[in-house]
């Protein structure tokens, strides 16, 4: 059922000319199949090809590219089902988790389908009446987009869309883990109408990749998702080519829950977020902040919750959580639990794990981590809840801003003025009030300091892959 995955240079599937790899069930750690790795050759092919591709989509309308964003988002409805199962195969999430994703990637298309409709230009009134000054938007170029495991569809579909819509061509490396989904969702857009060359799918050696395609006087613009260190080496390498990037990169999400918030509630609502994706989400809040008159009671709630997570193989329908990803993921679940329970921290739940067959973690509730843990200062990626209490609103603001990361925040209260201090205070590119409201196409998704620069979804998507120009013409 799992494909040999290929990838994807000037509108033709290829084995590729490097040694195919195998792809890993991470609910069982056996093999399912393998995937095409990129050779330096396929590499020059796909950047070639995008020359060519560019050519063309750079100067088809508005209007057409919609037509085959919104075609790309009716083929991913109709396909839904395969995809998420192939989904789950290699990357473990839950079987509904997958389906919400392929949806998602569908509504990404849509919604970037409109933006392709609506790039506007501006004229500037000038100074003589025989002057036109006009400011005009040009697809930027050719793009190399880089995307991680952890949401195969949505990370590749936000730039995939992003690019294609603005007119530019995009070569795009997958996850080497999980590049089936990735795979499929390409042969989407293809089905549905992109040219040849336009958008091409590579899987390889990361580092070989990224050290081929960020210098290469061809590529115009660099977007990666992943984390934090390997997005400060693009950077200082795209930054020497004097190239524009989008980093989305990690994070270490705070959530202040005060005194006055509806405890039930955020527990829930929280404790839903949390495991999503067995916790492997940048924006997963991480650092659970609690006003101390509710600490118990909310800790308590939260526990509770977690208890009911069925943890299990993702093609299971009964199954809430799947396993990690990767053994990388399970490997740092068990280092950062010890480190912190040797540092003091209570175990409330889970903590281990569960099965020597796959990667499955429990979700795990620790309380009381002291600031010197790992996992208060290495963003965990993973099932752990990680809970402190505070005592004042000083000291819940200083711990919020205390790590260099920047992406998500979150607070749960029904005080205006908390909400504020939380809005003003903590620094970080998205903040979520009594909700867990971000990630929508039509929302800017993206992070400041630690976690990147630019971002994805909502208006300010598109621009990140547009050239804005000024042209000023005197009438003879
Ligand atoms: P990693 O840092 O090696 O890889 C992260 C991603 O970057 C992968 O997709 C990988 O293929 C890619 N990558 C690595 N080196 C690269 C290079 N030189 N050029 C281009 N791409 C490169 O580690 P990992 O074990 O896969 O993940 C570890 C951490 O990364 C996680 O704990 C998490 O903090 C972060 N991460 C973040 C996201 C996110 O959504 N922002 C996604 C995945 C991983």
């Amino acid at each position: 059922m799992y494909p040999d995955v290929a990838l994807y240079i000037d509108g033709s599937w290829t084995g590729g000319s490097g040694a195919a790899l195998p792809v890993l069930n991470p609910a069982t750690g056996e093999p399912i199949g393998r995937v095409a790795h990129a050779t330096p050759a396929d590499l020059e092919r796909a950047v070639a090809a995008a020359e060519r591709g560019f050519a063309r989509w750079r100067r088809s309308s508005g209007f057409e590219r919609a037509r085959i964003l919104r075609r790309t988002a009716a083929l991913l409805r109709e396909r839904c089902e395969h995809i998420a199962q192939l989904l789950t195969l290699e990357q473990g999430k839950v079987i509904a988790e997958s389906r919400q994703e392929v949806e998602r990637g569908a509504e990404c298309c849509e919604w970037m389908a409109g933006e392709a409709q609506r790039i506007y230009g501006r004229t500037i009134g000038s100074r003589a009446a025989h002057v036109s000054q006009l400011v005009i938007k040009d697809p930027i170029g050719i793009v190399a987009g880089f995307t991680p495991w952890n949401f195969p569809i949505n990370q590749l579909v936000r730039k995939l869309t992003g690019a294609l819509a603005a007119g530019c061509a995009i070569i795009a490396k997958g996850p080497e883990e999980t590049p089936a989904s990735c795979a499929e969702l390409v042969r989407a857009f293809a089905d549905a109408g992109i040219p040849a060359g336009a958008m091409n799918l590579l899987y390889g050696t990361p580092a070989q990749i990224s050290e081929y395609l960020v210098p290469h006087p061809s590529i115009r613009k660099v977007s990666f998702t992943g984390s934090t260190a390997v997005g400060k080496q693009l950077a200082a390498l795209a930054g020497r080519h004097m190239k524009p990037m989008t980093m989305e990169l990690g994070g270490h999400a705070p959530v202040l829950v005060f005194a006055d918030a509806d405890i039930a509630s955020a527990a829930r609502i929280l404790c839903a977020s949390k495991f999503r994706c067995s916790g492997q989400s940048c924006i997963n809040p991480t650092r659970y902040l609690i006003d101390r008159s509710i600490y118990e009671r909310f800790v308590d709630a939260f526990v509770e919750a977690a208890r009911a997570i069925k943890v299990g193989n993702g093609l299971d329908p009964a199954s809430t959580m799947g396993p990690m990803a990767n053994v990388r993921r399970l490997q740092a679940m068990q280092a950062l639990t010890a480190d912190a329970l040797e540092q003091g921290a209570r175990l409330r739940l889970g903590g281990a794990r569960i099965g020597a067959a796959g990667y499955f973690f429990a979700p795990t509730v620790l309380t009381d981590v002291p600031l010197s843990a790992r996992a208060m200062n290495e963003e965990p990626f993973g099932p752990l809840a990680l809970i402190r209490p505070f005592s004042s609103l000083d000291e819940a603001l200083a711990e919020a801003n205390r790590l260099p990361y920047g992406l998500a925040a979150y607070a749960f209260t029904r005080s205006s003025t908390l909400a504020r201090a939380v809005v003003e205070q903590v620094q970080s590119g998205m903040v979520s009030i009594n909700h867990i409201g971000l990630a929508a196409p039509e929302t800017p998704f993206g992070g400041m300091r630690d976690s990147g620069y630019g971002f994805e979804g909502g208006s300010e998507a598109i621009e990140a892959y547009l050239q804005t120009r000024f042209v000023t013409t005197a009438d003879l």
